[in-house]
């Protein structure tokens, strides 16, 4: 049985399916991801190539650092994917996959980078 999940941004200009696992997802509090986000990113992770773009219309990659890209949808502003130059893994943003995702947050990570608005009370 294969496993396939879709999920696409808010205007639906980027549509995509993974066919294969996804990674548990881990919300990640540092600036960077708080400025593209405007609060924190909470991820899985796919192989690359098991992404396949049913719409990469509106599909931009803006290189957030020497070593990253963060994939983001044109129109509507959508954040939809991370991932290291080369790397066979992408992050997606989790709340762009369609539900039920069957995943839950199982890390949080640079918590001392976080914001001073809302504490992370999950052991
Ligand atoms: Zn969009
Ligand atoms: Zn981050």
């Amino acid at each position: 049985m294969s496993e396939s999940h879709d999920g696409r941004c808010l205007c639906g200009g980027v549509r995509y399916r993974v066919n294969g696992p996804l990674r548990h997802v881990i919300a990640c509090h540092c600036s960077q991801c708080r400025r593209t986000s405007g609060h924190f990113v909470a991820a899985t992770s796919a192989n690359t190539t098991d992404i396949e773009f049913l719409s990469d219309a509106t599909l931009t990659w803006y290189a957030s650092s020497s070593e990253a890209q963060r994939g983001f949808c044109n129109r509507c502003g959508g954040n939809l994917f991370w991932r290291v130059n080369g790397a066979l893994k992408t992050s997606i943003m989790a709340g762009t996959l369609d539900t039920p995702t069957g995943l839950r947050i199982a890390e949080h990570i640079f918590v001392e980078d976080k914001s001073d608005y809302y504490e992370v009370d999950d052991d």
